[in-house]
C-alpha cells in the first residue's frame, strides 16, 4: 500500500519565520526552539520526525523509540515463504540521527498531557510543546478466548514483523505433507487488510512446490475484502484447489483457540491445524490508550486535516493507531500521514492556517513470484473523515506481463519508501 502526501506551499516555511511566529503564537517557546516528541520510529513516526526537521530545522526534534533496528511488515510474507530474507527488511535510525533529531533508545511508558511531559522507561521524562504518537498496533490478547501472548508462541499472528515472522516460517517448514494450515483473520479494522490474502496466496506457492497435498484454510471474520476479486482469480489459475475460504456468513468467524492442541473453533466447526496462523483483533499501540487519545473502540479519533486528537490536546496521532475512515492502515499511508503531520505542526508554530491534505495511495498485493496487482486510491478528509475521492484497480483480465510489472513496482514502491524515511 503506497500513499503519498503531494506537497503544499505551505510545506516549506522558513525557519526564522516559524520560530518568531511561534514566539508570538505559543508563548511557551519565548525561551527557546519549540520542542516535538515523536513516539514510535515506524513509518509514520520516522516520516514525521525527518518531515519536521526538514520543514524547519529551528524544532528540537526527539524521536522515541525502544528497537534500534526497525523490522518492516511490508514483503514479511515473503520472508514467511523463503522468498526473502529478514535482514532486508530491516533499517537502523543512524541517517535520521545524522540529520539532528535526537533518537531516544526507550520506550515511553506514561505521558502527563497537562504537564506536557513522557515517562520513558529508564525512569527519565523528556518535555515537550507538541507530541506525536505513532506506535502502530498492539494485538487484543483480551478478545479471542484462549489467545494470549503465550498462545503466539505457539500459535503465532506475524503481524508484527521480526520473531514471529521467522516462527511462522520455521512451522510451514517443519510441517509434514498433507497437513492443514489455517490462518485466522479478525474483523476490521486490521493492520494492512489485504495482507492475510496475500500471506495464503503466498503460503500456496510455497506448499504447491514443497508439500503439494497440504491445504490452506483461511477462517474469515469478514464477508468481503479489499481486491477480493483479483485474490480468487489468482487463485482460480495459479493454486487450485489448495486455498478454502470461509466467510463470516459461512460460519469462519473464529471464536476461540486451544494452543496445546492446535485447536480453532468458529461458530459452525472446530478444525485442527498442523500450522495455525492467528492474527487477532487489534488496536492502537499500548502508549495511545495510557496517554488517553484511545477511545472505546480501542483507535484514536482524530482531525483529519492536522492528524490532532479529539480527546486530549497538543497530542496528534498517526497511523495504525488512528481512525482514518477510508484510508487503509498502511506503512505508506503511515509516512504519508507523518509527512502531512508535520506540516500541519511547523504551519501550527508558525501561526499560519493549514492547506486540507490530499493522500494518493497505492496498494501491491504479491501472490507469487512476478505476479502482482494493485488498488490506487485518492484520499482526501471530507465529512470530520477521510474519505476516497477516487480508485482504479487492475483489471481482472490482465496479461501476465502487467501482473509482472506490479510484481516489479511493488518492489520499487519498498524500495523508494524504506529509502525515503529511513535511508
Ligand atoms: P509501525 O510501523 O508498527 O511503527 C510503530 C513503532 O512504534 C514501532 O517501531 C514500535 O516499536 C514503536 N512503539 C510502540 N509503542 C511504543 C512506545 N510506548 N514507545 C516508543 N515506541 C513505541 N503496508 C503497506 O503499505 N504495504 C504492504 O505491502 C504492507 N504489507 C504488510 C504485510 C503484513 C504481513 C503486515 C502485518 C503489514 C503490512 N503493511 C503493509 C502494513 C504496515 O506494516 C503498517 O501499516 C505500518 O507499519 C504502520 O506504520 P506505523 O508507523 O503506524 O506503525
Amino acid at each position: 500500500m503506497a500513499v503519498t502526501r503531494r506537497p503544499t506551499r505551505r510545506d516549506v516555511v522558513r525557519g526564522a519565520a516559524a520560530a518568531a511566529a511561534a514566539a508570538l503564537a505559543c508563548p511557551s517557546f519565548a525561551q527557546g526552539a519549540p520542542r516535538v516528541a515523536v513516539v514510535g520510529g515506524g513509518f509514520g513516526g520516522a516520516a514525521c520526525a525527518r518531515a519536521l526537521r526538514r520543514l524547519d530545522a529551528q524544532i528540537q526534534v526527539t524521536l522515541i523509540e525502544p528497537n534500534r533496528t526497525f523490522t518492516a511488515c511490508p514483503l514479511s510474507n515473503e520472508v514467511i515463504v523463503g522468498l526473502r530474507e529478514l535482514p532486508l527488511q530491516q533499517f537502523t535510525y543512524d541517517k535520521i540521527a545524522a540529520e539532528g533529531i535526537a533518537v531516544a533508545p526507550q520506550a515511553a511508558t506514561k505521558i502527563d498531557a497537562q504537564a506536557r511531559s513522557i515517562g520513558l522507561a529508564d525512569g527519565t521524562s523528556l518535555s515537550y510543546d507538541r507530541l506525536v504518537l505513532a506506535p502502530g498496533i498492539d494485538m487484543r490478547f483480551d478478545a479471542l478466548p484462549g489467545y494470549d501472548e503465550a498462545a503466539s508462541a505457539k500459535m503465532p499472528h506475524a503481524w508484527k514483523a521480526g520473531e514471529q515472522t521467522l516462527l511462522l516460517r520455521r512451522q510451514l517448514e517443519a510441517m509434514d505433507d498433507g497437513g492443514l494450515v489455517v490462518i485466522a483473520v479478525p474483523a476490521a479494522p486490521l493492520r494492512c487488510p489485504p495482507a492475510p490474502y496475500e500471506r495464503a496466496s503466498l503460503i500456496a506457492h510455497y506448499l504447491k512446490a514443497r508439500k503439494p497435498r497440504a491445504k490452506i484454510l483461511v477462517l474469515d471474520a469478514k464477508d468481503n475484502y479489499s481486491q477480493q476479486k483479483l485474490f480468487e482469480s489468482a487463485w482460480k489459475t495459479l493454486y487450485p484447489d489448495m486455498i478454502e475460504r470461509i466467510s463470516l456468513s459461512q460460519g469462519g468467524r473464529v471464536t476461540s483457540v486451544n494452543p496445546a492442541t492446535n485447536e480453532i473453533v468458529t461458530d459452525f466447526g472446530n478444525y485442527t491445524a498442523a500450522v495455525a496462523n492467528v492474527i487477532p483483533p487489534q488496536r492502537a499501540g499500548r502508549i495511545a490508550a495510557i496517554a488517553g487519545t484511545a477511545d472505546r473502540t480501542g483507535w484514536c479519533p482524530i482531525d483529519p486535516v492536522t492528524f490532532a486528537s479529539k480527546l486530549v490536546p497538543n497530542i496528534h496521532v498517526i497511523g495504525d493507531a488512528c481512525i482514518a475512515g477510508a484510508i487503509p492502515k498502511s506503512a505508506s499511508a503511515a509516512a504519508a500521514q507523518g509527512k502531512a503531520c508535520a506540516a500541519a505542526i511547523v504551519n501550527a508554530f508558525a501561526g499560519g492556517p493549514v492547506e486540507t491534505p490530499r493522500l494518493d495511495g497505492a496498494c501491491y498485493n504479491i501472490v507469487a513470484p512476478g505476479y502482482g496487482f494493485s488498488l490506487k486510491g485518492i484520499y482526501q478528509p471530507k465529512d470530520d473523515q477521510y474519505a476516497e475521492t477516487d480508485v482504479t484497480t487492475s483489471p481482472l483480465d490482465a496479461p501476465p506481463d502487467v501482473r509482472q510489472r506490479e510484481a516489479e513496482q511493488a518492489a520499487d514502491w519498498f524500495k523508494t519508501l524504506t529509502g525515503d524515511t529511513f535511508g
